[in-house]
C-alpha cells in the first residue's frame, strides 16, 4: 500500500473522531462539489439521498481532495514564495555566506563516516541560527529542524562526504587533504541545505509544520541514507526532498522526472586463484590471468545475452589486479566491478549470475574463485524512483522561481544515489540542479579530479529546498493537528 494512500485514511479516521472544522470542510466542498457535479450532469439526476450520502462522504474525504487538488491554491500568494525565496538567497550577505561555508568545507574535504569536522560546522551555523537539533546520527549526521516543532513533517536532505582522490584544480581553496577531495559537489550541498535553513528561519511564519533538515554522511558507498533511516529519522515525516549539483545542465535549469531516475547499485569483488610459476613454463602453473580475462569476457554476457534489451542493466569491472613481473604468472588475480538495475528482480538475478559466471568460469581454467559483495560495508543501493505525486509539486514550485521552460525532464541514468534508502520508506524526490555556464568554460564531470562548483549555483538550491518543503507543507498537508500519533518529542 502506498504511503499516501495510508495518510488518507488515517486523517479520514481522524476526521471522524474529531468532528471536522465547518470551514475547512466548506471550502473544500466548494472546490470539489464543481468536478463532481460536472461529472454526474451526463448520467441519471440524483435524489435528495444521493445528495445526502455525497455530501457527507465530502465532508469525509476533504483532505484527500485537498492532496489530489493543490494546483487550486496557487492563486492565493503561493505562486509568489519561490521566487521570493531565491531573491532573499541572493543577497550579497546571504550568497557570500554559502559560498564561504562550501569552500571552508572544499579545504578540508572528510570521507564517508569521518566527516566531524564537517558537522561540527554545519551544527555551529545552526547554532547561529538558532536552530534545534540531534546529533549523533550514523555517527557524524545531523538532524535539525525548523517551524512548530509539531506535525506535519516535511524533511530535506544533503549529503556530507569526500572522495578518496588527489584534487587537480589549482586554486586558492583546493583541498587541503592530499589524497581526499570534494569532487562530487557535496560540500555544495550542505552550503544549499544550511542556505535553505537561513530561508525558512527568516520566512518561519510561513512554515505549517515543521521542516526536518536532513545532514547525512558517508553517501559515496557508504550507504548513510540507510543508517539514517534505521536510527529512524524519518518517523512521521510525510515526503522528503533531495538534489544534486548537475554540470551538464545551464544554471537556472532543474531536471528530473517521474518514476525510475538514477539504477540501482552494488559492488563485487573476487579472487581468482590458481599456482604461480615461471611464465616461460606455462604447464607447470595455472594461469589465474588468462582465467580472469575469460571472466571478464563472460561477464559481459550477462546483460548483452541474458538481460531483456528493454530494461536497463549494466555490469562493468573496472578493477583488475594481479602479476608484478614480466616473467611470473602469478598465484591469484583480484578483480571487481560494479553492477546496476532499476528492478530489485533484475538487480538479484544479476548477483546471482555474477557470482555463477565467475565462479563456474574460473573452474574452466582449473582455478577457484570467491565473490564478495560488500554488502555490510557498501549496501547494494536500491533505485531511485520519484513519486508522480511529488513529480508534479516539483514542476510547480521550480517553474514558479525559474520558469516552467527551465524544469526539463530528463531520461533515467545508471548512476545511483542512496537517497533511495529514504524513497523506499517514504514518498521522495531527487532532482539535478544545474551549474554550467558556457562564459566560465566547461565544467569536468563529476568525481572527475577537474571537478569545480559554479557558485552562483547556491542560492538556486538554497531556495529550491526552502521552497519545496514549504509548499509541501502549505499545499499538501490537513489543516488539524494529527493528536493521536506520536512525533519527533525532541523538540
Ligand atoms: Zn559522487
Ligand atoms: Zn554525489
Amino acid at each position: 500500500m502506498s504511503r499516501p494512500f495510508q495518510f488518507m485514511l488515517s486523517t479520514t479516521k481522524l476526521h471522524l473522531s474529531l468532528s471536522l472544522s465547518f470551514s475547512l470542510s466548506l471550502s473544500l466542498f466548494s472546490v470539489s462539489a464543481i468536478n463532481i457535479s460536472s461529472n454526474l450532469s451526463s448520467r441519471k439526476k440524483m435524489s435528495s439521498f444521493d445528495w445526502v450520502f455525497l455530501i457527507s462522504t465530502l465532508l469525509l474525504l476533504g483532505p484527500i481532495l485537498t492532496f489530489s487538488d493543490s494546483s487550486s491554491l496557487s492563486s492565493d500568494g503561493l505562486s509568489e514564495i519561490p521566487s521570493n525565496f531565491l531573491n532573499f538567497a541572493k543577497k550579497s550577505e546571504v550568497f557570500d555566506w554559502m559560498v564561504s561555508i562550501r569552500r571552508k568545507i572544499h579545504e578540508n574535504p572528510e570521507l564517508g563516516y569521518e566527516e566531524f569536522e564537517t558537522s561540527k560546522l554545519i551544527r555551529a551555523e545552526l547554532d547561529n541560527m538558532g536552530i534545534p537539533y540531534k546529533y549523533p546520527i550514523a555517527v557524524t549526521g545531523v538532524l535539525g529542524f525548523i517551524g512548530s516543532g509539531k506535525p506535519p513533517f516535511v524533511a530535506i536532505r544533503a549529503d556530507m562526504d569526500a572522495l578518496p582522490m588527489q584534487e587537480m584544480v589549482e586554486w586558492e581553496h583546493k583541498s587541503k587533504i592530499p589524497g581526499k577531495m570534494h569532487a562530487c559537489g557535496h560540500d555544495a550541498h550542505v552550503s544549499m541545505l544550511l542556505g535553505a535553513a537561513k530561508v525558512l528561519q527568516e520566512h518561519h511564519e510561513l512554515i505549517q509544520g515543521t521542516v526536518v533538515l536532513v545532514f547525512q554522511p558517508a553517501e559515496e558507498g557508504g550507504g548513510g541514507a540507510k543508517k539514517m533511516v534505521e536510527a529512524g529519522i524519518l518517523e512521521n515525516v510525510e515526503a522528503i526532498f533531495g538534489l544534486h549539483v548537475a554540470p551538464e545542465f545551464p544554471i537556472g535549469e532543474v531536471a528530473s522526472r517521474p518514476g525510475p531516475l538514477l539504477a540501482g547499485s552494488g559492488f563485487f569483488e573476487a579472487v581468482i586463484s590458481g599456482k604461480g610459476g615461471h611464465a616461460a613454463i606455462p604447464q607447470h602453473s595455472i594461469d589465474p590471468i588468462l582465467a580472469a580475462s575469460n571472466v571478464i569476457v563472460s561477464l559481459q554476457h550477462l546483460v548483452s545475452r541474458e538481460a531483456d534489451p528493454l530494461d536497463s542493466q549494466v555490469v562493468t569491472v573496472a578493477k583488475f589486479q594481479g602479476g608484478g613481473a614480466f616473467n611470473v604468472i602469478p598465484d591469484s588475480v583480484t578483480i571487481g566491478g560494479t553492477f546496476r538495475a532499476f528492478t530489485k528482480e533484475s538487480f538479484m538475478q544479476l548477483k546471482q549470475r555474477i557470482e555463477e559466471v565467475i565462479t563456474g568460469q574460473a573452474a574452466v581454467q582449473r582455478c577457484n574463485a570467491t565473490v564478495n559483495f560488500f554488502a555490510k560495508e557498501k549496501p547494494f543501493f536500491p533505485a531511485t524512483i520519484n513519486e508522480k505525486g511529488l513529480h508534479k509539486h516539483f514542476r510547480n514550485v521550480a517553474g514558479d522561481m525559474i520558469g516552467i521552460v527551465n524544469t526539463k525532464d530528463m531520461q533515467p541514468l545508471m548512476g545511483s544515489e542512496d537517497f533511495s534508502f529514504y524513497q523506499e520508506m517514504i514518498p521522495g524526490y531527487f532532482f539535478f540542479l544545474g551549474m554550467k555556464d558556457e562564459t566560465n568554460g566547461k565544467l569536468p564531470s563529476v568525481h572527475s579530479p577537474y571537478f569545480r562548483i559554479n557558485e552562483d549555483a547556491l542560492p538556486y538550491g538554497a531556495a529550491l529546498h526552502a521552497s519545496l518543503a514549504v509548499r509541501y507543507l502549505l499545499e499538501f498537508q490537513p489543516k488539524v493537528p494529527l493528536v493521536n500519533e506520536k512525533y519527533h518529542d525532541e523538540l
